[in-house]
């Protein structure tokens, strides 16, 4: 994949920049293990004095790099703004924070003398060089979530971000050192996934984290557990949205907040509600109210503010997505709404929005994610088949029930089998709440303390 900005809403390429060469790939490393020696030693303050300058920076900002994202993967600039805000927001949370999440802890005392120590205690030391491979669907997000954590524990970090956003990886770049990061602990490598191999098994690098598809996932894990390295991984998800009929009374909030889970980022989040399972006593009218509100969403230009949904990030994800309608519909699927391109939008990469009924497990969409703004709806008689239902996918990222019953709530809470259950809500990432998956979703967890803690070395120290 060429390293260049096209833009979704037109094709047209913008502009196309040249991959590093082995030896700016090594000067790249040697400052990231330079910098990491004495990185490594600076106190909480200083890190943070360093992460708040940078938000405050990306803050002054965010209407000037949300053009850049809204060019190089088609989100509507609203979107993109909020993107930019909540990365300042998490941010300032791990500089504010960092230091009580990383404080020594100390056993029960019964249990150091249990142990014959005098004294000893855990401490969280860096582990670093950190490899971060990102995806172009949050391009800021995505990238902040892994580095104000990472940052803020003592490591440095190499971005390899995706080959669509090359703009947003050298703003990335850019603002760290800018903030007064010293050289080495923040750099874009602009490199094609072709280089990954080689820099993971460089023994200058320690571990590494990847946001993406499950074959890059794949990929990189099976590099890293050959080396013996830590990883987190963030994938893919194909996250179920339940209503049951207890949330009858709030039909139109239901479905307003499922049509936002749907199309948010033109379809393409990870987190996005994809299957829509619904008890057979508010189905017809949930079906109803749904799709028409998908019908009625405005599909267009990204930078227009009128826009709901912009184009697909590139021509081979709308492809993809096409193809898995397609193979919907000639099992005998049938589109409530969508199904197809919008007319009057040629040259970008649109999808009209979609609602799906009749969908079976014969049917590709039913196990794969759906990457842009197509629903699949189910018909399920009780609590127990929503649940079969919900946990009858590879992935396991997170979920939302829309339910006012005490024990319909404890039942899903115990046995969604997904990193997240969010009750007459929609999932979103907040830094104090921790975000991962099960299953074919990946492992590790970004955000809040346990987020924080997937790069360090859990030190035990002990004084006999
Ligand atoms: P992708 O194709 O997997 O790309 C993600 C990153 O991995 C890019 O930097 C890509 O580089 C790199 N990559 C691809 N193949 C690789 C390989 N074999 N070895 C090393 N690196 C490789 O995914 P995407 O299309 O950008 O993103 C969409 C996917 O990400 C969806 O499945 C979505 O659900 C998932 N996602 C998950 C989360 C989460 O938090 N769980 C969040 C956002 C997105 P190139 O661009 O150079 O190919």
């Amino acid at each position: 994949m060429p390293i260049a900005t096209v833009n979704p809403a037109t094709g047209e390429t913008v502009r196309t920049f040249e991959p590093l060469d082995d030896r700016s790939i090594e000067e790249c490393l040697a400052r990231a293990e330079s910098a990491f020696r004495s990185y490594r030693a600076t106190d909480f303050d200083s890190r943070a004095a360093l992460l708040a300058s940078a938000a405050d920076l990306l803050e002054a900002e965010q209407d000037q790099v949300a053009r850049i994202m809204t060019t190089e993967m088609g989100k509507t600039l609203s979107a993109a703004r909020a993107e930019a805000a909540k990365c300042v927001k998490a941010m300032r949370w791990y500089a504010a924070n960092a230091e009580h999440l990383l404080a020594d802890e100390h056993p029960a005392a019964a249990d150091v003398e249990d142990s014959g120590a005098r004294h000893a205690y855990v401490r969280y030391r860096p582990l670093g060089v950190v490899l971060a491979v990102m995806p172009w669907n949050f391009p800021l997000w995505q990238v902040i979530r892994f580095a104000a954590p990472a940052l803020m524990a003592g490591n440095t970090a190499l971005l390899k971000h995706a080959s669509n956003v090359p703009q947003t990886a050298l703003y990335l770049g850019d603002l760290f050192r800018r903030a007064g990061f010293p050289a080495g602990c923040f750099q874009t490598l602009l490199v094609g996934s072709g280089a990954i191999e080689k820099i993971l098994r460089d023994p200058r690098v320690a571990a590494a984290t990847l946001t993406g598809s499950e074959g890059a996932g794949r990929a990189v894990a099976a590099v890293a557990g050959d080396e013996v390295k830590k990883t987190v991984l963030e994938l893919g998800g194909s996250d179920p949205f339940v209503v049951m009929p207890s949330a009858a009374a709030e039909l139109d909030h239901a479905v307003a907040t499922a049509v936002t889970a749907r199309v948010q980022n033109n379809g393409q989040s990870c987190i996005a509600a994809k299957r829509f399972i619904v008890h057979e006593d508010v189905y017809d009218d949930f079906a109803a109210r749904f799709s028409r509100a998908m019908a009625a969403l405005a599909v267009g230009d990204p930078a227009d503010a009128d826009t709901d949904v912009g184009p697909l990030s590139t021509e081979q994800g709308r492809a993809d997505l096409e193809e898995l309608v397609e193979d919907a519909l000639s099992q005998g699927a049938v589109a409530l709404c969508g199904g197809r391109r919008p007319d009057g939008l040629p040259g970008g990469w649109y999808y009209e929005p979609t609602v799906l009924a009749g969908v079976t497990d014969r049917m590709r969409i039913h196990r794969e994610e759906a990457f842009g703004p197509v629903a699949t709806l189910y018909r399920v008689p009780d609590l127990d088949a929503a649940i079969a239902l919900a946990n009858d996918t590879p992935f396991g990222l997170s979920s939302n029930v829309w339910t006012r019953d005490e024990d319909e709530q404890r039942r899903f809470a115990g046995d969604l089998a997904a990193g997240g259950v969010y009750f007459n809500g929609m999932t979103a990432s907040h830094p104090a709440m921790p975000f991962g998956g099960v299953k074919r979703s990946g492992y590790g967890r970004e955000l809040s303390g346990h987020g924080i803690r997937e790069f360090c070395n859990v030190t035990t120290v002990w004084y006999g």
